[in-house]
């Protein structure tokens, strides 16, 4: 059987590496990417000496597919930022506190700040990682879920996505007060997600709060690269890879589907499993089980400036390893130091003029930006896409209508391939 894999991030090198462990010789897997690289949103290079993060940059403990193929490729899984990083809070003006790396100092002063709201902040963030970790067992025993709710809602979380965060923490079980929401969740998420929580739904939020370090555990990254997982997943898939390669069109045939690529040729395939999200690709479906529930994607800049950062900018005489914003028009989402040599990272809506630059930096010996489509607007939705909206058409995209993680697009991933699997037996 040949089947066609639209995009080779780390979604579709999830989607490969199953259907080759299922499959084996019966299939003959062709990946192809409109890029010259492989990884799409999980990106990697080396900038002034250090091997950088300009995608995502940063798994939790938990996470089980990641960490186990980091395993079994024979990577390291290195910590995601140095021990006793420090970190601010600043609203444009002021830091409204600063963390001084002394984590038990640094506990005791933010549960007086907010009355033991972090803590149930906290809880709640455990028991999201203690219900995706259910989603394994299940995941490797071949379950064939219709959609990612239904993959959800296996697990408890389906409700956790049709609901708005801000409401759900303000609710009895989290407790989140207007300051703990101002001065910690939104300034996170607009770190995770360039969103807050008054437009995010309840299971995003959580997730974006485990990355900010609420729910224990580690914040890891991949030391020789992140994008080299996608590599090497795609290697263990013994797929055809072909880059530089766009699909232009789609369409269903009696017997399976045909891709139009952009150097005109046609691929013939029994299956597409779509692993690049279908507003993003430009691709002509026919027919077209997309357009009426199209999402909007929240463009990201990320910006790498290799220079020395001026404290005094930030009214300080020290800047934090990584500077988080409140709500509002702040000139960026947040800024980190990564690596001792003066190297930041800034995640903004926009490009940094150079006027903000010069006023921040004093030598800047570098600079280089990449921008995102990064991730869907993360609202709470009723309805849900299905794995497999057509015959023979499957889409592993799906998941990102509630949630956008490496882990989880290896989850979806490894779940769409299941439901083909399925249908193939
Ligand atoms: C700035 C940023 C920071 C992030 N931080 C984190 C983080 O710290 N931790 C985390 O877990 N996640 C993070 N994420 C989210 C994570 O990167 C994504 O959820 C994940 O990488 C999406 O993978 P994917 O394979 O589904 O899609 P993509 O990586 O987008 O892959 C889709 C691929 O399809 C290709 N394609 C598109 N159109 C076509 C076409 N017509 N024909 C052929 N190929 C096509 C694209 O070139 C691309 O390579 C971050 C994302 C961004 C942008």
């Amino acid at each position: 059987m040949r089947i066609g894999v639209i995009g080779a991030g780390i979604c579709g090198a999830a989607v490969a590496e199953r259907l080759r462990r299922a499959l084996g010789g019966r299939c003959r897997l062709f990946v192809l990417d409109c890029d010259s690289r492989v990884g799409g949103r999980v990106r990697s290079f080396r900038f002034a000496g250090q091997i950088v993060e300009a995608g995502a940059s940063l798994f939790h403990s938990s996470n089980v597919l990641v960490r186990d193929y980091v395993e079994h490729m024979g990577l390291q899984a290195t910590p995601a930022s140095p021990p006793g990083h420090t970190a601010g809070i600043w609203d444009g003006e002021d830091f409204l506190y600063r963390t001084r790396g002394r984590s038990w100092r640094d506990t005791v002063a933010m549960t007086l700040r907010y009355r033991g709201g972090l803590y149930r902040l906290s809880k709640e963030a455990k028991d999201v990682v203690d219900r995706m970790g259910d989603i394994y067992p299940m995941l490797v025993g071949g379950v064939a879920w219709p959609s990612p709710w239904h993959l959800l809602q296996s697990v408890g979380l389906a409700d956790l996505a049709r609901v708005r965060a801000v409401g759900y923490l303000a609710g009895h079980r989290c407790r989140c007060g207007t300051r703990l929401l101002h001065e910690f969740v939104n300034p996170v998420s607009r770190n995770c997600y360039g969103q807050v929580a008054a437009g995010m739904n309840a299971l995003a939020e959580a997730v974006s709060l485990v990355g900010g370090g609420l729910a224990g555990g580690q914040l890891l990254r991949v030391r020789e690269g992140n994008d080299v997982l996608c590599r090497g997943l795609l290697t263990r898939a013994n797929a055809e890879v072909r880059l530089s390669t766009t699909v232009r069109r789609a369409v269903q045939r009696e017997e399976g589907w045909e891709l139009y690529l952009a150097d005109s040729h046609v691929l013939p395939v029994d299956a597409v499993v779509l692993a690049a999200p279908p507003e993003l690709t430009g691709i002509q479906w026919e027919p077209d089980p997309f357009t009426r529930q199209s999402r909007t994607y929240k463009r990201i800049h990320v910006t790498f400036l290799h220079g020395d950062l001026k404290p005094d900018y930030f009214g300080v005489r020290e800047t934090p390893g990584i500077v988080l914003t409140t709500d509002g028009h702040r000139p960026f989402l947040s800024l980190e130091r990564i690596g001792p040599s003066g190297i930041y990272k800034i995640f903004s809506e926009a490009s940094l003029p150079d006027e903000l630059v010069r006023s921040m930096f004093g030598k800047v010996h570098d600079s280089r930006e990449v921008i995102h489509d990064a991730y869907p607007f993360l609202f709470p939705r009723e309805k849900h896409r299905l794995f497999s909206p057509l015959p023979g058409l499957y889409d592993a995209t799906a998941m990102e209508d509630c949630v956008s993680t490496m882990e989880t697009q290896m989850i979806a991933g490894q779940a769409t391939a299941n439901l083909l699997i399925a249908h193939v037996s």
